[in-house]
């Protein structure tokens, strides 16, 4: 499962995955949740971006992470200032949601790239619905090689209407998926 969740990434996303890079559990929801029992705890805190996927909260909630949300710009985007808000509040694991629910805006890959430069953290880009970009929208998996501490967060639950398999995965640096 973990060989095909690659090749279906490298083929979906011309990246140049293996299995060793990808984590696949009981939906991305059980994922999200072991991100965050490997980085998150009662001294750690998680930051988002509101209005975004109201699981996130659950996860911190199930983890004793400190969940805290900064507000998106008017039409829902994300940018630098916005980025800045957030790491003003110091946090330990970031999340983005792109295309994000319920706004279906795509960030801007970068603002990742800003993100990724700009903090020491985990970052957490959560691509439920990465199937459904525009094209010449890139993945965030294209950044994977360089960032050790980017975790990328697919599901077969939307574009496959695949939810009752409860099949979620994470893709990221093979050190970080065997600490998962
Ligand atoms: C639906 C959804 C998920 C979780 O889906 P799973 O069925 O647990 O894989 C994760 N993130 C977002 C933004 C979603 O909308």
């Amino acid at each position: 499962l973990r060989a095909d969740l690659a090749n279906y990434l490298n083929a979906e996303s011309q990246v140049n995955l293996t299995a060793k890079n990808i984590w696949p559990a009981n939906g991305s929801n059980e994922v999200m949740q072991q991100l965050l029992q490997l980085s998150g705890g009662p001294d750690k805190k998680l930051v988002t971006f509101d209005p975004t996927y109201s699981m996130y909260e659950d996860y911190c909630h199930n983890t004793f992470t400190q969940y805290l949300s900064v507000a998106r710009n008017e039409d829902f985007t994300i940018d630098k200032e916005v980025i800045d808000n957030a790491l003003a509040l110091s946090p330990d694991i970031i999340v983005l949601t792109s295309p994000n629910n319920p706004t279906g805006t795509v960030i801007d890959g970068s603002d990742i790239d800003y993100l990724l430069a700009s903090f020491s953290g985990v970052v957490l880009v959560d691509e439920a619905y990465a199937e459904f970009r525009t094209a010449g929208t890139p993945s965030a998996l294209s950044k994977l090689d360089k960032n050790p501490r980017l975790v990328v967060v697919r599901t077969m639950s939307k574009a496959f209407s695949y939810a009752g398999a409860r099949v979620g995965y994470a893709a990221a640096n093979p050190e970080l998926i065997d600490a998962m």
